[in-house]
């Protein structure tokens, strides 16, 4: 469709010779010649532009563009060169640019280059207002994604200033919601977060440097926070093609429980709590080769208790666990730190004595044995149990022997034991 133009304007030569010249050009001119009709023509919306003179009979060019919405149709002021207050006023107003009517007729090229930039400019203007709000949308619909996500986000610019997040984020550091806004530095964020207990007070100002190097590297990172009330926050960063740098903060306090029971549950004997086959035998073999490595000595004793099918059969099973508990629980209280402790199986248990001669294992072994044999269980009914243990003791002698020589050693030796009354300790 052509451009339609209105163009108000009393002096029928001055209107005809501009029509000429602006169909020429293609667009389509209807032309107004009084103030009234004008402004009831402006106002019908069915003009792409208007082009205004000023001194026009019933109503002004000036006091027409006041009731027009220059917002919408864009106007030109036409008009003679004595009226250039009246320009200067009509711009203030919002028109979109003038043409001075010049005596020789020259302006007359003006008009169509006018109104072609004037409505460039709209169109341009237009799809600026439409790219703003498509933007603005998308900022919308991210929003709506980041506040519905599990996960808390940040997302800073280089500088490392906040440029976006979302309710997780506060809600997973317990933040104050006027602290965290747009445009907030990530340096006080951390400052208040230390203030929080969030990093070790010892270590406190290294901790906050170390956490902004580590945001503001612009690398890929994985870290796991663990706050002072327990909870675990998984945080992950990751640069943003647009140089931002994006976190992300999970909660796996559940996800870590459940490994470390895991961890646990394969390391451990669940009735007594001590290390189990598979972990004792790991942390043996380690003991046993750095002690090779050093040269120094090492003891294995093995340990089993004494008539326990009595026990259960007496008392009953659940009183021979108790038991078994008992005994494990002495074991640890006489032990120390660095001997080792398993659950071989069934009522037998290992221990491996690092750094340690058989003259003192032997010691050490007699001590327990009498401590077992002193303790007593209380069950439930009040009534308490007494039992002992029978201790095979051995000791690494040649460079060559591994950990089942010596346990093999020892299981002879408590063998041995058992035949000779039980209740005792035989090294071999
Ligand atoms: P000895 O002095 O020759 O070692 O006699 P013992 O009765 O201790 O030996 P035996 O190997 O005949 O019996 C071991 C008993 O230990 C039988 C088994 O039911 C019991 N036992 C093994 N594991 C457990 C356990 O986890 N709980 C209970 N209550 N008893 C167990
Ligand atoms: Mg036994
Ligand atoms: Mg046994």
């Amino acid at each position: 469709m052509n451009t339609r133009i209105l163009y108000v304007e009393d002096d029928a030569f001055v209107a005809r010779m501009a029509k000429r010249r602006l169909e020429s050009d293609g667009f389509e001119v209807t032309i107004a010649d009084d103030g009234n009709t004008g402004l009831d023509l402006g106002k019908s919306g069915d003009f792409d532009i208007i082009l205004l003179d000023h001194m026009l009979p019933g109503m002004s060019g000036v006091e027409i563009l006041k009731q027009l919405s220059p917002g919408e149709t864009p106007v030109v002021m036409v008009s003679g060169s004595s009226e250039l207050s009246v320009v200067v006023e009509a711009m203030r107003m919002g028109a979109a640019d003038y043409v001075i009517k010049e005596t020789d007729g020259s302006y007359l090229d003006l008009l169509p280059r006018t109104v072609n930039r004037v409505l460039a400019h709209m169109r341009l203007v237009e799809a600026k207002r439409e790219a703003d709000e498509r933007i603005a949308k998308q900022a919308e619909i991210i929003q709506g994604v980041l506040d519905n996500m599990d996960p808390g986000i940040t997302l800073f610019d280089q500088k490392m200033t906040l440029v976006s997040y979302n309710d997780r984020f506060i809600e997973l550091f317990d933040l104050p919601r006027d602290l965290v806004v747009e445009g907030v530095g990530l340096m006080d964020m951390l400052q208040h977060m230390a203030k929080n207990d969030e990093f070790n007070r010892d270590n406190m100002e290294e901790e906050i440097a170390a956490r902004f190097d580590l945001f503001s590297a612009g690398k890929t990172f994985r870290m796991d926070h663990p706050r002072p009330n327990g909870i675990v926050i998984e945080i992950r960063g990751a640069p943003m093609p647009g140089g931002e740098f994006i976190a992300s903060y999970t909660d796996i306090t559940d996800r870590k429980k459940m490994e470390e029971d895991l961890r646990r549950l394969a390391t451990t004997d669940p009735l007594t709590g001590v290390n189990n086959r598979r972990r004792y035998t790991e942390i043996s073999e380690r003991e046993l080769t750095r002690c090779k490595r050093y040269q120094h000595p090492i003891c294995v004793l093995m340990l089993d208790a004494d008539h326990f099918k009595n026990v259960n059969d007496t008392y009953g099973h659940e009183a021979g666990d108790r038991v078994l508990k008992a005994l494990a629980n002495a074991c640890i209280g006489e032990l120390r730190d660095v001997d080792v402790l398993g659950r071989f199986g069934g009522e037998e248990f290992t221990v491996t004595l690092p750094e340690t001669p058989l003259e003192t294992a032997l010691e050490a072994a007699e001590r327990l044995r009498a401590r077992l044999a002193s303790t007593a269980v209380e069950l439930e009914d009040g009534e308490t149990i007494s039992f002992t243990v029978s201790i095979g003791a051995s000791c690494l002698s040649a460079p060559d022997e591994g950990l089942t020589d010596l346990l093999n050693r020892a299981d002879a030796a408590l063998y041995t034991a058992k035949e000779e009354g039980r209740n005792r300790v035989v090294a071999n």
